[in-house]
């Protein structure tokens, strides 16, 4: 295989053909690689941020925001093409950031794979061309890294895919989205540190749901919009009702709360749509007067089907 590579690329030089190509084949993730049935171990993630920085050197940083209770590097790809790619010069020149991660909850990790697909598409210049000029993308592929390692194929019996998957918690056995207010996980201490530097005007959190099986592909909450400053709460529902319009659009049932029965197995009670506690990372970052989001894709779902939802989304 890396022979067939290494002539293509020899051919595509001698072709004149842009190396950004191979570059763009090199990007594609484990998930599209086979068919969306697995998703990558995080070595993926390691090799990705490396490549990214190879292909797009003026374009992204690689960079190591923190180190796991088992030792693993927790990684962030910033991603900007207006030169600002460290938090002072974003500051410094007033852009706009926006922050996601993928894996606060490690078996729920179409996030990181959406993320990596929506990277390509923007620096590609694809999707929302011209949009890495005026903003700055980081983007935290896996947050609870400990966990994605501890992979195995039922940990989220109810969820349709893939094959395999991480587990809910830390290695220390520390659900992170409880976790913002007390900080007791080394990795929180980590993302806390990283979010102050960037200070991101929103804040994603990319999860799947899980218990009943509801026609609703995707949610998307966003505060402040029911709580906190009154001047951002419609700039909230604005941010919430486009991205809905949009999935929407796009083929996709959203909805705008949380898709699980006020008394669990009891479809009658209904659903109820109201805001978290700051130990979740929604009403967390919204205590900042800045915009948390909370996206959960339906984990009845196909695997390939919630990464679109989460790319589209993003
Ligand atoms: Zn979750």
């Amino acid at each position: 295989m890396f022979r067939r590579a290494a002539l293509l690329a020899v051919l595509q030089c001698l072709a004149g053909a842009p190396i950004a190509a191979q570059a763009a084949t090199d990007l594609l993730t484990h998930a599209e690689r086979t068919a969306f049935v697995e998703t990558g171990r995080y070595a993926e993630v390691e090799s990705l941020c490396r490549s990214y920085q190879q292909a797009y050197p003026t374009a992204v940083r690689c960079v190591e925001f923190g180190r796991t209770p088992e030792g693993r590097p927790m990684l962030a790809i910033v991603a900007s093409q207006s030169g600002a790619l460290d938090p002072a010069a974003a500051r410094r020149r007033g852009l706009p950031v926006l922050l996601a991660q993928g894996g606060i909850h490690a078996g729920e990790i179409e996030g990181k794979d959406a993320g990596f697909i929506v990277l390509r598409e923007l620096l590609a210049g694809r999707q929302a061309a011209g949009v890495l000029a005026k903003a700055v993308f980081v983007f935290v592929p896996v947050f609870n890294v400990d966990g994605h390692e501890r992979f195995g194929a039922w940990h989220r019996p109810n969820q349709n895919g893939p094959r395999e998957m991480g587990w809910r918690t830390t290695a220390q056995n520390l659900n992170l989205n409880r976790d913002y207010m007390k900080a007791d996980a080394p990795e929180m201490r980590a993302m806390l540190g990283l979010l102050n530097a960037w200070d991101p005007i929103v804040y994603a959190d990319l999860h799947t749901t899980d218990g009943a099986d509801f026609q609703v592909d995707i949610s998307v909450q966003v505060e402040p919009l029911f709580a906190g400053d009154a001047g951002l709460r419609p700039l909230g529902l604005a941010l919430r009702d486009r991205a809905l319009a949009d999935l929407t659009a796009a083929g996709f049932v959203p909805v705008p709360f949380y898709p699980s029965f006020v008394k669990d197995d009891e479809p009658a009670s209904g659903f109820e749509n109201d805001v978290s506690t700051p130990r979740f990372s929604l009403a967390y970052w919204a205590l900042h007067n800045r915009f948390g989001v909370l996206v959960e894709t339906h984990s009845w779902k196909p695997y390939q089907r919630r990464v679109e939802a989460t790319r589209d989304t993003l």
